[in-house]
């Protein structure tokens, strides 16, 4: 995993009615490998830390850094989950995992075999020559982590990535990112509305408040998780 360090990271949004002060000044350290989980209110800048974090959003003011790095565009080694993410109709669910190995020319027998396991392990298994539209929301959003999964980055940032799935689902693939968490300890920031997720599954949670939004409580989870 990668460290990330935020110092009095402030966003001002531009709207045509004038800036917006969504967020911060806020201060944030997050150690490599370290598996955080950002809670709190809607509109309190929990989406727009995690575009920071993934480079698509630059600091109005303050200063972001990646493994040390001061972020500039999206790092090489991220996935990303956001709530609704995007795939390519015209590309098959299997095309669609494999869409960060073809940007990066990775060897493709190799890039598909961990394909077709991701997809079976995120119950999709028989579904890889199908395209998004033939699947339901749920099905595609599972597609999307897959994707964010395949190259196993070093950074994984996910905005509310299981907000659509019915239950059972949502517990399936939070265990999965747990596994792979447990397995390679890539450095996890998951957004999420379930208290109860953040606590399962990982390290640190982090609470955000008020507009603008800044962090209002920092724990480290005490609970035991399975090890190895
Ligand atoms: P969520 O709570 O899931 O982040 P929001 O309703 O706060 O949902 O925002 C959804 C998306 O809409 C945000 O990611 C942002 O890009 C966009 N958005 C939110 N508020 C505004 C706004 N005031 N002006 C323009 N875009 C906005
Ligand atoms: P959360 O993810 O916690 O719901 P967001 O990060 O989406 O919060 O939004 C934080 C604040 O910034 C909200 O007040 C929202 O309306 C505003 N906002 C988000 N995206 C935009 C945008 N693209 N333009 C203007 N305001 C935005």
């Amino acid at each position: 995993g990668v460290a990330i360090q935020m110092d009095a990271v402030t966003i001002r949004y531009n709207t045509r009615t004038g800036p917006v002060h969504a967020l911060g000044p806020i201060d944030l350290d997050i150690a490599a490998g370290e598996f955080v989980s950002i809670i709190g209110p809607s509109g309190c800048g929990k989406s727009t830390t995690s575009k920071v974090v993934s480079g698509l959003l630059k600091p109005s003011a303050g200063e972001a850094r990646v493994g040390g790095e001061r972020i500039t565009k999206p790092p090489q080694s991220m996935g990303i989950v956001f709530q609704d993410s995007l795939l390519m109709d015209w590309r098959t669910v299997l095309q669609n995992v494999l869409l960060p190995a073809d940007m990066r020319k990775r060897p493709k027998k190799e890039s598909v075999a961990t394909a077709m396991e991701l997809l079976a392990s995120a119950g999709l298994a028989g579904f890889e020559e199908k395209r998004p539209y033939e699947l339901s929301g749920g099905m595609r959003q599972r597609v999307a982590i897959c994707r964010a999964l395949l190259l196993e980055p070093e950074l994984l940032v996910m905005d509310e990535p299981f907000g659509a799935l019915d239950a059972l689902t949502r517990d399936r693939m939070g265990l999965e990112l747990q596994r792979i968490w447990m397995e390679r300890r890539p450095t996890v920031l998951l957004i999420t509305h379930s208290i109860s997720e953040a606590v399962l599954l990982s390290d640190r949670i982090i609470v955000m408040s008020g507009r603008p939004g800044t962090i209002i409580a920092d724990y480290q989870v005490e609970t035991p998780r399975p090890r190895e």
